[in-house]
């Protein structure tokens, strides 16, 4: 009788995947990296929309809105980006490549296991998320903010609305410099 211990296992938990890869959605989230500077521009457009309604959040109360407006960020970033709603973006320094697609997680990439053709070595079959990362970057506007060190992931903001967050935070900042 073999040793159970020593024993290769074939079990993998229903539904297991670590990047939660789709093919139709897998798809789109290449497009998107392939597109990132008229992403960059989308969302540049849509950040100073946001912060023009800033007084409107106000009003209604931030803590209000947030529910509404974490629905459409999931649903737009979950298709575009396959998005996890870490609540803390960094789309705009990675290329529009989510790093949460990683199967390490990682913030600041790519890991040492890069295979030569480029692709994961967790998932040999799918391209690093950061060697796209590196290639949607080099298609945007502000190519350099790709070397930012992200801080790591704070778990608490999981499921909040990282555009409310950015929003409330440059309102600040305008406030602080006169600009309000
Ligand atoms: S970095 Fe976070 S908020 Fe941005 S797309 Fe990825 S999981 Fe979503």
């Amino acid at each position: 009788m073999s040793d159970p211990v020593h024993r290769p296992t074939a079990y993998v938990p229903a539904g297991v995947n670590p990047v939660r890869r789709l093919g139709a959605g897998y798809s789109v989230r290449l497009w998107s990296v392939r597109h990132a500077r008229q992403l960059e521009w989308v969302y540049t457009t849509f950040a100073e929309l946001l912060l023009r309604l800033h007084w409107l959040w106000t009003l209604i109360g931030y803590h209000r809105v947030e529910r509404p407006i974490v629905f459409v960020e999931k649903t737009v970033k979950g298709f575009l980006f396959d998005c996890r709603m870490c609540g803390q973006c960094v789309l705009s320094d990675t290329g529009m490549s989510c790093p949460m697609n990683c199967p390490k997680s990682l913030r600041n990439g790519p890991c040492g296991g890069v295979r030569a053709d480029g692709n994961c070595e967790v998932e040999p079959d799918m391209p690093c998320v950061w060697v796209q990362a590196w290639q949607g970057s080099q298609r945007m506007r502000k190519s350099s903010t790709i070397y930012a060190v992200q801080p790591p992931v704070d778990q608490s903001l999981q499921g909040s609305s990282a555009w409310l967050r950015v929003t409330a935070a440059r309102a600040g900042q305008h406030k602080a410099s006169g600009h309000d």
